[in-house]
């Protein structure tokens, strides 16, 4: 690409003076988000889920050209969000070669651009920006300063260098000058000091800000994003009141609201496409997987306030593929095909993302995370098997049968006692497996389905993973009306219908 590399080039340039001198960040993101709407292409590529609700309260406050919050538990795709701005940005933009604030060519705001372009003129020498360096991302911590965020400035040197105190010549940038012209982010805002919000709120409202006690002026051109959890952000204090006022538009962000949803994301961010061996994850082991945050978000042993973030499903699939990929190696297998055993032994993957209430800390992390598989796969199971007769299934159990499906143990080994089990085949057609696909697929299908019936507990299971018949139900007795079985007493099966 022929740029233009001095002042005067630049000015003859599609960069010219009426176009880049007056325009600002917010302006760019604003004309280039219209073009995109112009064009009906897709604003956020890669971000699921949010396509009614997220993004276009994201698009208003551009449009707006406000500065805005993102306010949303832990693995809501914040902060891909705020990244993913840079992609409005325009792919070049010019300015004073060598300032560290990237000053714009026609309106230096340091003095040693605005020197350089005095002594220079039109051959002041131009330099480019691309937008991945127009985006800087900043996590708030009560430690960050001044200094950090703002800048420095050192007297001794001022002084020796006949400066006047208040000259930008003296003051070393922290991150929000530097990432003049562009995107500033700051994750977890309430989080930051309440001195340096006054600083940032300064140099929104006014471009001056005070350094040890010096006003210095720094007239910048930043769009301001931020991101916290929502629970801190409103909490009474945290935030300075004129700064919450000065951020234009508050969004909501979620987890996704459907398992089809959560399938989506995790598939696109987990590590699946391994070298080696041919990989085949199964509908229902996605489904389980998803389903595990689905019921961590619901149970009251977890707590609610830091949220499950989907990198939970994220690391669990990644984990519960290795399980079986290392199944597969030790074995000889081609195919890597996980089993809802692979989810168990992807607990480690699991506790860490939770946050224990009390009564789960009691518990204990392993414990609740055996839990929330359980349910994840009873409520998968009944999405394929619900109102499917199971009992010749059960009764091969509850006449004695025992089978053992331990997760290291190859396919073909456990495939042919699997047959023994009168019955099974036959459902699997639910799964879409017939006896025609690999050997893995089917042990994994059949293992589900006995998973399955785990989880409700109709047959029983060993910590060996040796399943067997389920513990005896106490005899019913007949003048009982109804059992747990039954929540429509006499309501159902029209014939059995009473009367009183
Ligand atoms: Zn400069």
């Amino acid at each position: 690409m022929n740029l233009p590399r001095s002042l005067g080039e630049l000015r003859s340039s599609q960069f010219s003076e009426e176009r880049v001198s007056q325009r600002r960040v917010k302006d760019e993101l604003r004309e280039n988000l219209v073009a995109k709407l112009e064009q009906n292409t897709t604003i956020f590529p890669g971000i699921v889920g949010y396509d009614d609700t997220v993004v276009p309260q994201i698009v208003n406050a551009i449009l707006s050209r406000h500065n805005f919050i993102l306010l949303g538990l832990r693995g809501q795709a914040k902060s891909r969000i705020l990244r993913a701005l840079a992609t409005l940005l325009d792919p070049e933009l010019p300015y004073i070669a060598g300032c560290e604030i990237h000053d714009n060519p026609y309106a230096p705001i340091c003095r040693r651009c605005r020197e350089e372009v005095a002594r220079l003129g039109d051959n002041t020498p131009i330099a480019y920006l691309i937008p991945e360096h127009r985006y800087v991302e900043k996590l708030a911590t009560p430690d960050v300063t001044i200094a950090d965020l703002i800048g420095d400035i050192d007297p001794i040197k001022a002084a020796r260098g006949g400066h006047e105190l208040s000259s930008e010549l003296t003051v070393h940038y922290g991150l929000l000058p530097r990432a003049n012209r562009g995107i500033f982010a700051i994750n977890e805002l309430p989080d930051l000091a309440g001195k340096i919000q006054v600083g940032l709120f300064n140099i929104m409202q006014e471009g001056d800000v005070q350094i040890k006690g010096y006003p210095i002026r720094l007239p910048l051109d930043v769009a301001l994003v931020f991101s916290a959890n929502p629970e801190d952000y409103t909490a009474r204090g945290k935030i300075i009141t004129p700064l919450k006022d000065r951020i234009g538009s508050e969004i909501r962000t979620h987890y996704p609201a459907t398992v089809d949803e959560g399938i989506a994301i995790t598939t696109q961010e987990a590590w699946m496409q391994r070298n080696g061996h041919r990989l085949e994850v199964p509908k229902y082991v996605r489904e389980v997987i998803e389903r595990i945050a689905f019921a961590a978000r619901e149970d009251k042993k977890i707590d609610k306030r830091s949220g499950i973030s989907q990198r939970l499903p994220i690391s669990c699939m990644e984990n519960v593929i290795s399980n079986a990929e290392r199944r597969a190696i030790k074995s000889g297998e081609e195919m890597v095909v996980p089993r809802v055993s692979d989810i168990y032994a992807a607990l480690p993957a699991i506790t860490g993302k939770l946050e224990l209430e009390y009564e789960g800390e009691m518990k204990g992390a392993d414990a609740v995370g055996r839990e929330l598989i359980r349910t994840a796969v009873a409520k998968t199971f009944d999405q394929y098997f619900s109102g499917v007769n199971m009992q010749q299934v059960v009764q091969w159990f509850d006449l004695g049968g025992e089978i053992k499906l331990a997760e290291s143990v190859s396919s073909k080994e456990v495939f042919n006692s699997l047959k023994n089990i009168q019955g099974l085949a036959d459902k699997l057609e639910a799964l879409g497996i017939t006896n025609k696909v690999a050997v893995e697929a089917q042990v994994s299908a059949a293992e589900f389905v006995l998973e399955g019936l785990y989880a409700h507990k109709r047959i029983g299971r060993s910590e060996e993973r040796v399943f067997t018949a389920g513990e005896k139900q106490p005899a019913r007795r007949p003048e009982k009306s109804f059992d747990r079985d039954d929540p429509f007493p006499g309501g159902r099966g029209g014939g059995r219908r009473t009367y009183n």
